[in-house]
């Protein structure tokens, strides 16, 4: 055991920890918990749902992170058909226009939802049951017999260190690494029998990160707002989105400007310290758009420094196997919700057969049992 474990006040055990609440560790954990495992998930935020983010403003909601919901495979749209029917979302825009240099064009005819009280009620949503463990950052694993993993407060209470059979690590990839590359180290103690495979940490290494600045301003209400409540801007130097998310809520009257930058400018201002000067910077780009755009009311700027993976592994789950761990995240076969749900779930399926348990044989009928169990309310 280690010092740190020694230390600890208590202890709590479980068959499996999930480290990280975005939408890979919670449906992970959810579908885990729903095959009668304990599970515990360790989030460093206080919020859930990671890069499905919200920030609560005076009198209104804004999505920093992912910007809608819109079909991209089969378990995207088997979410979107359990978060509708539970009105946890509702239709937001069909087409999504696309502002370039030759001005706006018509975009592709696709149904995008949003939530009224913002998008991480889907993440909310997804953590039905859980237990989850918020505020609370893995600062370190060990692993023995089972593993330890050492929790340090990022916000509110320490909980007591956890010990698990099983770990699942679903978070970006450099963010994986951090975290687990001292289990690489000679000496680290991990048993002979239990070594990962000789790629597992090449493979680790491998996915990098585009990062992403997102701006969001609040108006007052006598602003005269645009025929659009979004474009994308896939050409432009800097800008890859814009979008006025009070539109999301019925009955929100003051608009709520969100402008998140592409790769290539977050690149460029990655450690800027002055974010206030770089959100007012995006604001003034949308002027090309809205001459009349005063100064905001409120400005708050959000750095992701880990947003979009820009190399993502082929697979939709990275195994330790012989030693149960298990890493997952939309950097394992893609880069979005679709891929995070794929690899959450097959992750849950790996980490069950490492507990020699099995799940329901193919993805579509293990989906379907989890989000119509998530429907039903069956806990
Ligand atoms: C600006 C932006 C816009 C986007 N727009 C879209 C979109 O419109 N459509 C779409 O499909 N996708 C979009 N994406 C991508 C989408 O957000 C991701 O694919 C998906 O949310 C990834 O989920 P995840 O579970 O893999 O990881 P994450 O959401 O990153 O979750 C990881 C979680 O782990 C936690 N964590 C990290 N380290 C620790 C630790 N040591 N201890 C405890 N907790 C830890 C983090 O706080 C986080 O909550 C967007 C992303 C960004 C940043």
């Amino acid at each position: 055991m280690s010092a740190e474990m020694e230390e600890g006040a208590m202890q709590s055990q479980f068959d499996v920890a999930v480290v990280g609440a975005g939408v890979s560790g919670l449906v992970c954990a959810q579908a885990l918990r729903q095959q009668g495992h304990s599970v515990v998930v360790l989030e460093k935020s206080r919020g859930l749902g990671g890069r499905l983010a919200t920030r609560r403003l005076p009198h209104a909601f804004a999505d920093h992170g992912v910007r809608c919901l819109q079909v991209q495979g089969n378990l995207s749209q088997q979410l979107i058909q359990t978060l509708a029917a539970r009105a946890v979302i509702q239709p937001w825009v069909t087409a999504i226009e696309e502002w370039s240099p030759f001005g706006i064009s018509a975009g592709l005819d696709i149904q995008h939802y949003g939530s009224p009280n913002g998008i991480t009620a889907a993440a909310k949503f997804l953590s039905t049951g859980l237990e989850i463990y918020r505020g609370q950052r893995v600062q370190s694993v060990a692993f023995g017999s089972t593993w330890e993993l050492m929790l340090e407060a990022a916000s509110g209470e320490r909980m007591p260190n956890v010990r698990a059979k099983a770990l699942v690590v679903a978070i970006p990839a450099p963010q994986a690494l951090l975290l687990l590359e001292p289990l690489a180290n000679i000496g680290a103690g991990l048993p002979t029998d239990r070594l990962p495979p000789g790629d597992f940490w090449a493979k680790l290494r491998s996915p990098t990160f585009n990062a992403c600045i997102t701006a969001i301003a609040t108006y007052p209400s006598s602003l005269a707002l645009p025929a659009w409540k979004a474009l994308t801007a896939s050409q432009d130097a800097e800008i890859a989105w814009i979008s006025f998310d009070q539109s999301k809520s019925p009955g929100a009257i003051d608009p709520v400007l969100v402008v998140q930058s592409n790769a290539a400018f977050a690149e460029q201002h990655r450690e800027a310290e002055d974010l206030s000067a770089i959100g007012q910077h995006l604001l003034s780009r949308v002027k090309e758009l809205i001459p009349q755009l005063p100064s905001p009311d409120l400005l708050q700027v959000h750095r992701w420094r880990y947003a979009f993976a820009r190399n993502p592994l082929a697979e939709p789950y990275l195994t330790a196997a012989p030693l149960p761990l298990v890493c997952a995240g939309d950097w394992c076969g893609g880069r979005q919700i679709e891929s995070a749900l794929q690899s959450g779930l097959a992750a849950a399926a790996a980490i069950a057969h490492q507990l020699g348990t099995s799940m329901a044989d193919s993805e579509d009928s293990f989906s379907e049992l989890i989000f119509s169990k998530l429907l039903n309310g069956i806990n």
